[in-house]
């Protein structure tokens, strides 16, 4: 298999609309993956013009769900890019992750279901993260719910 089918392969494994693998990294017990989005335009959000100057690169990491029971880490890059009417620049919309940087949302959604049946503590330990930032979900879906009901 060469590198371009298996980036495509990975690309449809991680299942995140209009995100690309660009390199994968097995480190044991950790899965890191490189992403970015697909599109190399972001619409500016003061005048929405579309922009494909990208002014600065911002790398983040943030935690995604398990792949093959291993914990996996996806290092994404929330470009910075730079409006040339405005003349100013800003960071394109990434929809899996919101404005957060530490976990895709889909992440959330599933430490969160595990409370129905645990504790913040014990939630945080199966999953390797710290009772703080199973809070910070468990604060972040209670405001999404809030301003979008279902
Ligand atoms: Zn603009």
């Amino acid at each position: 298999m060469d590198f371009l089918d298996m980036q495509e392969l990975l690309t449809e494994l991680l299942n995140l609309e209009n995100v690309k693998v660009n390199h994968y990294q097995n480190c044991g017990s950790q899965i890191i993956l490189e992403i970015e989005r697909e599109s190399t335009s972001s619409i500016c959000p003061r005048c929405g013009e579309t922009s494909q100057s990208v002014h600065q690169n911002h790398w983040h990491m943030a935690r995604d769900l398990k792949i093959s029971d291993k914990d996996t880490v996806l290092k994404y890059n929330r470009r910075q890019f730079k409006c040339k009417l405005c003349k100013k620049p800003f960071s394109e919309v990434l929809n899996f992750i919101g404005e957060r940087k530490q976990y895709t949302e889909r992440f959330a959604e599933y430490v969160i279901k595990q409370l129905m049946h645990s504790n913040i503590h014990n939630v945080a330990k199966n999953n390797g993260i710290t009772d703080d930032l199973v809070k910070s979900m468990l604060e972040y879906l209670r405001k999404k719910m809030e301003i979008q009901p279902e």
